[in-house]
């Protein structure tokens, strides 16, 4: 309790100076720094805190502390995913004669040094593969296995000999060592935690590296075998058979079946921090895992964990699952940074909707693949890439994509961006790995679209990445366009920082989810968010467990869908709330039938909507041409205000380029945080311009200016005195 009294003394401090929004960012800094990880939960019990920590942040919140720490803006990571699907990444010649020398590892050098990302994802280019051990093919996911160039005929699965796998780390080695030297500062491979793949009458695959490992063990740290058989690894079911979450136990064409693993199997765990221990040994600096959390085992160490956190894997499996994961992932970092005297980044792919904060919390980078699933995947039609499309009929981008559209219309991931916001943990960021509409040039990004792509996730989303690019990132002319999107973006940002860092939402109307809580409720605060696009409003998407009566008093619309359990405070305010909501029922129903006939469901409008769009008519920040789609969002802290003005009429496509019709003669009037003086406004665009300052009017806590034009992205400065 001691630690609590310091920020919150803090806080009546600055909050009786003026200035409320000054007051919640200084005080999440200093929550940040003299808390710390102690009262937010780190380690063994993040998912589960006791009667006295629960006791603690109830009494801090009536003292003016959020139940979460909030997530202030960061500048978004450059992400480029390369999973080496042409089985390019290992042909650098240090592995010959198993792994050739091969002109396309020259093109990918010397793309990569153009304009290396901050991270760089890869596939199965880590020493030993997860699913079956030492192999021939580098490159992939799951279920991909590249052939090798100079290895034709050979079974792309087949298992190396201890001469090869030393030829294979040696690749390996100088694959990161290029990666690096080209400046990417954070490369990661990918790994399943969750996938095996054997056929355990013929001992094949996993099981034969198995059978073989006596003669690996030495030779390369791998200590003794795990006792038992990778067979009693896998996930049981309620009655103890194999459980099965992919594939149902058939096999592929090459006889082998996917087996679903279980993390809290000792021999299991210990295959994993081995992969993980030589994925460091060769230099990457941390993990890429799918599959993150597809986790539904009962078997005797799941049953075991539940008595450990004192509960009961039948009445609370999730919780249990979630436990067994997070204890997973600080067991990997453990590894791995061990190895490296140093961190081991964490990045993996996360695509159901609960627990989002809670995996956060402790990976350092967390995919959405296309949008969450569950009904969210069902009803929004996100995760196409952001850009304005010609009508494409015969183009399935719509409702899970089951359906084409008829006429022209904006893609954007707005929604998803936001939601990623409100959901973010204490540590990570999303990336938000859309698709294209469809194969070839013209569903691919040009300079523009890409820009606006990156800039939505990294502003709306408060730091989130955006994947940009297809499938072969440096072998394809189609990525040209968001390469181009790409430099013009981070070269941008990363020179003005200030505009992108430390800062909290500061929009007119605040939508509120509890992302733990039930989903119907965010299905419905998408209704309300679609309804108030393109209409000139600054709307935040809030996690309700980060506010405080003095971050959402400064909004003039707080809306809160769904029923959720709300907070004793929250309560006490004015809140827009639905007369008539989803229920849980409706949406579990639309889901069913979706699954059955796989026909785009309808799903009813509330009024929730309506009454939102007539309430916020008044809180218009931005006076827009008719039909222009423009979207903005505003950031705050003690210096300063950015809006940021995004231009969504760019049209998709790589010869589209250059066509973005600029949006002219915006007036803009914003709510300045309370007591604040304005110096200046200054407006940046990503067309390399200089920065012009634009001249102001403050009445009050009201400022008024002028955006002449804004063609793809504009950020507006207000600087405090
Ligand atoms: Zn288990």
């Amino acid at each position: 309790m001691v630690i609590l009294q310091a920020p919150r003394i803090n806080l009546l401090k600055f909050a009786a100076i003026g200035g409320l929004l000054l007051a919640s960012v200084l005080g999440v800094v200093l929550v940040k720094s003299k808390v710390g990880q102690r009262w937010f939960g780190s380690g063994h019990n993040s998912a589960a805190p006791d009667k006295k920590e629960k006791g603690e942040l109830a009494e801090s919140q009536a003292g003016g502390q959020p139940a979460r720490r909030p997530s202030l803006s960061r500048l978004a990571p450059d992400v480029v995913r390369d999973y080496s699907y042409n089985g390019v990444h290992l042909l650098n010649g240090a592995g010959d004669p198993l792994y050739a020398a091969d002109a396309r590892y020259k093109t990918f050098l010397e793309r990569l040094r153009q304009l290396p990302p901050d991270i760089l994802i890869v596939g199965k280019e880590a020493p030993l593969t997860h699913s079956l051990g030492p192999i021939l093919s580098f490159g992939g996911e799951n279920r991909t296995f590249p052939p090798v160039a100079n290895r034709k005929g050979e079974d792309a699965r087949r298992q190396l000999t201890p001469d090869e796998l030393r030829l294979r780390i040696k690749a390996t080695e100088r694959f990161v060592q290029d990666v690096h030297s080209a400046g990417v500062k954070t490369v990661i491979p990918y790994i399943s935690p969750m996938t095996m793949l054997g056929n355990k009458s013929g001992r094949q695959g996993f099981f034969q590296f198995f059978d073989s490992w006596d003669k690996y063990a030495q030779a390369f740290d791998l200590g003794a075998r795990p006792s038992g058989d990778p067979l009693d690894w896998t996930q049981r079911d309620k009655k103890g058979e194999t459980y099965f979450r992919m594939g149902g136990g058939s096999e592929d064409d090459h006889g082998l079946t996917r087996y679903s693993m279980c993390v809290n199997n000792p021999g299991w765990r210990r295959w994993q921090m081995i992969v993980a221990d030589w994925i460091a040994r060769v230099g990457y600096d941390g993990v890429w895992m799918d599959n993150v959390l597809v986790h539904r085992c009962y078997d005797q160490y799941c049953q075991a964990l539940a008595k450990e956190m004192g509960t009961d894997l039948s009445r609370e499996p999730d919780r249990v699952w979630l436990e067994s994961y997070l204890r997973y992932f600080d067991d990997l970092r453990h590894a791995g940074g061990t190895r490296r005297h140093g961190d081991f980044f964490l990045g993996g792919n996360y695509i159901e909707l609960p627990f989002q904060r809670a995996v956060t919390d402790k990976l350092d980078l967390s995919m959405v693949e296309q949008v969450w699933l569950g009904a969210a995947r069902i009803l929004w039609p996100g995760g196409v890439w952001t850009g304005y499309y010609p009508a494409l009929p015969n183009q399935k981008v719509l409702n899970n994509r089951t359906e084409g559209t008829s006429e022209a219309r904006s893609f954007n991931n707005l929604w998803i961006a936001q939601l990623a916001y409100a959901m973010r943990g204490d540590r990570g960021v999303h990336l938000l790995a859309g698709a294209a509409a469809g194969k070839g040039p013209e569903f691919a990004h040009n300079e523009d679209s890409a820009t606006v792509a990156l800039a939505e996730g990294a502003t709306f989303g408060g730091g989130v990445a955006v994947q940009v690019v297809g499938q072969y990132p440096f072998h394809s002319d189609n990525d040209v366009g968001a390469f181009k999107g790409r430099e013009r973006f981070f070269t941008f940002a990363r020179a003005h920082r200030e505009l992108y860092e430390q800062m909290l939402p500061a929009g007119d109307v605040a939508i509120v989810v509890f992302p733990d809580q039930e989903a119907a409720a965010l299905v419905e605060a998408q209704q309300v968010h679609q309804a108030l696009l393109w209409s000139g409003l600054l709307v935040d998407v809030l996690d309700g467990d980060k506010q405080t009566p003095a971050t959402l008093s400064r909004y003039g619309l707080v809306v809160v869908p769904g029923r959720p359990a709300l907070p004793q405070w929250m309560k006490a305010l004015p809140l827009l709330q639905s007369p008539d909501p989803l229920s849980p029922e409706e949406v579990r129903d639309v889901k069913k039938s979706y699954q059955k006939d796989r026909n785009a469901p309808q799903l009813r409008q509330t009024k929730l909507s309506g009454m939102a769009v007539e309430k916020a008519a008044a809180l218009r920040a931005l006076t827009l041409p008719q039909d222009s789609l423009v979207e903005g969002c505003a950031w705050a802290n003690d210096q300063r205000m950015v809006l940021h003005l995004l231009n969504f009429h760019v049209p998709i496509g790589l010869a589209n380029g250059g066509k973005v019709t600029p949006v002219n003669d915006i007036d803009v009037q914003l709510k300045l945080p309370k007591g604040k003086t304005v110096r200046q406004v200054k407006i940046y665009s990503t067309d390399g311009r200089e920065a012009q300052t634009a001249t102001f009017k403050q009445g009050g806590d009201t400022l008024k200016f002028k955006v002449a034009s804004v063609r793809v992205y504009d950020v507006c400065e207000v600087v405090f005195r």
